[in-house]
């Protein structure tokens, strides 16, 4: 069979595929832990569930208009107004499919081939897959050893007359860490400098634990939205844990919003109204449920630390949002595809090796989930690799020995 050459390219998605085989090794008895994939295990919001039963039950579901229903990017407007201290046009916004096609329309409609996109490892692993379908070359930045926070001076050195864009994905998946708003700034400066754009993936911008924040790029620009290099993308699936409902959205320049809508028009025409009223609904109803996602994720951060601090020979950077943790076990493999198979085979715990993240020797842990899953898991990967933790513990009713070291 005779495929795209560019298609054939792109690499399986590593969480999903982690995940269907999670998936297909529970359904055949065995007790898999998942802390692979991020996804919070909240209900859905009632207020985004009203929202969208309302428009089910009207018997109106229809096509909207490609960049958004005007109501939901009202409640957008009002989001960037709270949240960012920004009033921005509907012109400035558009609704998405996700923050993924957010981010894949972004690449699509402001890169020619081979223009170059500078993205900062670690890095959440479908930057630089979309960058090369939009025909564009990823250009990655990798922190001094040891840590996950970009020194400014090679993000400059990184842009050449090619590059288009920064990304910045802070609070950071897979690290969870976040840059000080001093680089912030810097960043800020640099892309009006140069005339490129900086697109922050602020997907985990409220998920920050204890006094740290996620300081906006806004923050550090004088300039109108319509004149200002910054691109903001944002969505529901992570902060009001409303994966399934597939709803993301821009912030950005009208002449990029007005490319990027012709895009979403010509390929996917809309996105379902009843995932838009249900967003609406979310965002328009009562935040504390926000803020009671947050606390359940800080109390497993919490968990994931006190953990760790048994876990000889793991390296673990605190992370400050998100609900990852990077954990450094190059005392144990370098390799990390080989270390996640390892702990899959003999812990049946599912993570996901940090060469999909550009750092090469990590595992990333999803502590979205259950504390039980937490400290189980955490407790198996210790047996697994620790030789100073005890070598019996039960995985499901088995009775299992080490006797691998
Ligand atoms: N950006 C980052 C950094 C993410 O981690 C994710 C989801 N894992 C997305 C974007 C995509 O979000 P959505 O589910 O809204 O497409």
């Amino acid at each position: 069979m005779k495929l795209s050459k560019l298609a054939i390219e792109i690499a399986e998605s590593p969480t999903f595929a982690l995940n269907e085989e999670a998936r297909l090794l529970r359904e055949r008895g065995e007790a898999v832990i998942n802390l692979g994939i991020g996804e919070p295990k909240n209900k859905t919001p009632i207020a985004a569930i009203l929202a969208s039963g309302a428009k089910l039950s009207s018997g109106e579901v229809k096509y909207t208009p490609p960049d958004g229903l005007p109501s939901m990017k009202k409640a957008v407007i009002r989001y960037t107004e709270e949240n960012y201290n920004r009033l921005v046009a509907p012109e400035n916004v558009i609704i998405t499919n996700g923050a993924k096609q957010s981010l894949f329309n972004i690449f699509y409609s402001i890169l020619n081939p081979q223009d170059e996109v500078v993205i900062i490892a670690p890095y959440w692993v479908s930057y630089p897959e979309m960058i090369k379908m939009c025909l564009g070359v990823p250009v990655v930045v990798t922190p001094e050893d040891g840590t996950f926070t970009p020194r400014f001076e090679d993000i400059e050195r990184a842009v050449t007359s090619s590059t288009r864009a920064i990304i910045v994905n802070s609070p950071n998946n897979p690290s969870g860490a976040i840059y000080p708003p001093e680089l912030i700034e810097k960043i800020v400066e640099l892309c009006e400098r140069k005339g490129i754009f900086m697109i922050c993936d602020d997907i985990y911008h409220k998920l920050v634990f204890g006094r740290n924040v996620a300081v906006p790029a806004y923050s550090f620009t004088k300039k109108e939205v319509d004149n200002s290099h910054i691109i903001v993308v944002n969505g529901v699936a992570k902060i009001y844990g409303m994966t399934g409902f597939r709803i993301g959205w821009v912030i950005a320049p009208r002449d990029l919003i007005k490319v990027m809508t012709n895009v979403l028009a010509q390929t996917t025409s809309c996105v379902s109204p009843i995932a838009q009223a249900a967003a609406e609904g979310a965002l328009n109803g009562l935040q504390s449920v926000v803020e009671a996602l947050r606390l359940q994720i800080q109390n497993n951060h919490e968990v994931v630390l006190q953990e760790m601090r048994t876990f000889n020979g793991a390296r673990l950077i605190e992370p400050k949002g998100t609900f990852y943790a990077l954990i450094d076990l190059r005392a144990f493999n370098t390799n990390s595809v080989e270390l996640s198979r390892f702990l899959l085979k003999k812990a049946l715990v599912v993570t996901v090796p940090g060469k999909e993240f550009g750092m090469e020797g990590h595992i990333r842990i999803s502590f979205a989930g259950s504390v039980k899953d937490i400290t189980e898991g955490i407790a198996r990967i210790k047996w697994a690799l620790d030789s100073t933790s005890p070598n019996e513990i039960y995985i499901g009713d088995k009775k299992m020995i080490r006797d691998w070291m």
